[in-house]
């Protein structure tokens, strides 16, 4: 995703990379027809109380992307659970407007959502989700730390 705070998204690359990696090749990685991943959005939605729902569209002329926290739009290759939720995590972030819009677009905020995300649709557990992207240098912010705003209400998505 683009972010006007895209000149210091220091650890873009690095999470890219740690995704490719890491999380691409994992069997929990499922493939998913856009139906699905909107019916994930509408999960999504609905724990982390956002205020609009997120339309899904497939789109054949770029990667993955999330505009604003309406729509994310997904090629047929990204039609998997990780690019979704890497979107999805992005959408959640457009939340906290003002406090987030200075973040960087994959800072430690936004990883902490995805790794929250990842763990909740069980595609790996939180505690090797930190383990494995903090080996991999990345900066994953605390519960603490997140911004104030909306929390996910139904479980401990937020624990260390
Ligand atoms: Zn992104």
């Amino acid at each position: 995703m683009k972010t006007i705070a895209e000149g210091r998204d220091v650890q873009r690359e690095k999470a890219y990379a740690w995704e490719r990696v890491v999380l691409h090749r994992l069997e929990t990685n499922k493939k998913l027809t856009t139906p699905e991943i909107q019916r994930l959005a509408h999960r999504v939605v609905i724990t982390y109380q956002m205020p609009s729902l997120i339309h899904v569209a497939r789109v054949t002329h770029n990667r993955g992307h999330a505009l604003a926290n309406h729509t994310i739009q997904l090629p047929d290759f990204a039609h998997t659970k990780v690019y979704a939720l890497h979107e999805l995590a992005h959408s959640v972030q457009s939340l906290y407007e003002g406090r987030w819009s200075v973040m960087a677009g994959h800072g430690p905020e936004w990883l902490r959502t995805f790794i929250e995300l990842l763990n909740r649709y069980k595609v790996m557990s939180k505690r090797e989700l930190l383990r494995s992207a903090r080996h991999y240098g990345l900066k994953v912010a605390s519960p603490k730390a997140m911004p104030a705003g909306p929390r996910p209400h139904s479980n401990r998505a937020y624990e260390p």
